[in-house]
């Protein structure tokens, strides 16, 4: 199945990352850190940027928040780790920008949602807040949301349409609502002096089927980059399932520049989970790649041990544990495809698609594993320590088909 192409939108440059459809769609993610505490954020940060997020949103909603910025953003460049932080603004973002110089300077973009700008004075608010991102030459999103929309808008929009001969749809009447938030604000900014270039949009809501709708209308009045995102996603499975419908629906439509899944931790859960997600997805759609995937059968009534599940979790771990160095020495590794499959059935026809794949032993098979290298039968292994030998032969295989760039990758390991 081909995609569409990316909807044209012009380049915005955030912290030396492009963003826009001459580019690869971006990841992002956001803390759940007290920024005020800027150890524990500062590791969030790092954290995220090295599961893979390319740009690392922090909520600056107090002076103690604004303050401790400058020292969340040098902690985590001494940590040799170069990712652009961007600042959340709700309510007092005007205010803090204006007395915390250091930390507008320090951020590489400011996130503002026009519902959350202040009632009588939000235009004022707002403009405060664009002045700023253009003495300091940053770009900034506008970031509409479903659970904060503009109530004055929204009561405008909605008396009008109670006007109209046949009114139209209260959720129409919303989505417009959205829409019109997003673009106005946008039209307000470029007024103040802000680049069109320097303008990201995002209208996020809850649910699939609005989320898809509002983008669609919002790409094709545009051509701002698109920050997308489902907002409130949810828990665990469910909030990875929703995202995943979403997002892809619109990716394989070409909307979509950067993308966040806004999944809800486990208490003590990784916060990474949600940067894990945002690159499967990309990569599942083939819009980018990011880690060797691995294509293991689900296993059935012929893999009655756990051997077989124990054996492909252990060797999705160690592709992930492996890639922060690979991606250095072994550029090219992300595109690697490794099959970990559980009896004869598919096994040998998977593994010859893959570039390295192992096929064990299920119930009542001769207890041997053949090892597919470049869809060809090099090795039959056999005994307890079936895991480490592929690991081995994988390990070989990388580098003998990801050689060391000469000389080598200045990039920084994050
Ligand atoms: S490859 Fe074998 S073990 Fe895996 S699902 Fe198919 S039949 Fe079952």
């Amino acid at each position: 199945m081909t995609f569409a192409p990316r909807r044209r939108t012009v380049t915005t440059v955030v912290g030396g990352i492009p963003v826009g459809s001459a580019h690869p769609v971006v990841v992002q993610s956001m803390t759940n850190t007290d920024t005020a505490d800027a150890a524990s954020t500062a590791a969030q940060i790092i954290a995220l940027a090295r599961a893979g997020s390319e740009l690392v949103r922090v909520t600056v909603n107090t002076d103690a928040a604004a303050a401790a910025v400058p020292e969340i953003i040098h902690r985590v460049t001494d940590a040799g780790v170069h990712v652009p932080i961007i600042g959340d603004f709700h309510y007092n973002g005007h205010l803090l920008l204006a007395k915390y110089p250091a930390c507008a300077t320090a951020l590489a973009k400011y996130r503002i949602n026009p519902g959350n700008v202040g009632g009588k004075r939000r235009d004022d608010n707002f403009r405060t807040i664009v002045q700023i991102a253009v003495a300091n030459d940053k770009p900034v999103r506008i970031g509409v949301n479903w659970g904060s929309l503009d109530q004055d808008l929204l009561t405008t929009l909605m008396d009008e349409n109670a006007r109209r001969p046949t009114p139209r749809d209260a959720r129409n009447v919303y989505i417009e609502a959205m829409l019109e938030s997003a673009l106005r604000s946008a039209r307000l900014a470029e007024e103040t002096g802000l680049p069109h270039e320097y303008i990201i949009l995002s209208a996020k809501v809850s649910g699939v089927g609005d989320l898809v709708d509002v983008y669609r209308l919002l790409a094709s009045r545009c051509d701002f980059p698109l920050h997308l995102g489902l907002t409130e996603a949810g828990l665990g499975m469910k909030g990875t399932v929703v995202s995943t419908a979403a997002l892809s629906i619109l990716l394989a439509e070409g909307i979509g520049d950067t993308i966040r899944v806004s999944l809800t931790p486990r208490p003590g859960g990784d916060r990474a989970e949600e940067v894990h997600i945002s690159q499967q997805i990309l990569q599942s759609l083939g819009l980018r790649s990011f880690a060797p995937q691995v294509s293991a059968c689900p296993g059935c009534g012929r893999t009655t041990s756990t051997f077989f599940q124990h054996m492909a979790e252990d060797i999705q771990a160690y592709l992930r544990e492996q890639m922060p160095i690979w991606r250095v020495r072994h550029p090219g590794v992300e595109e690697m495809r490794v099959a970990v499959m559980g009896c004869v059935v598919n096994g040998p026809g998977e593994s010859k698609h893959a570039n390295i794949g192992i096929s064990l032993p299920g119930t009542f098979e001769e207890p041997k594993a053949p090892v597919y290298v470049d869809g060809r039968l090099v090795v039959t292994l056999k005994g307890e320590h079936i895991v480490p030998e592929f690991l081995g032969l994988l390990e070989d295989y990388v580098a003998r088909t990801y050689p060391a760039p000469n000389p080598p990758s200045a990039a920084a390991v994050l």
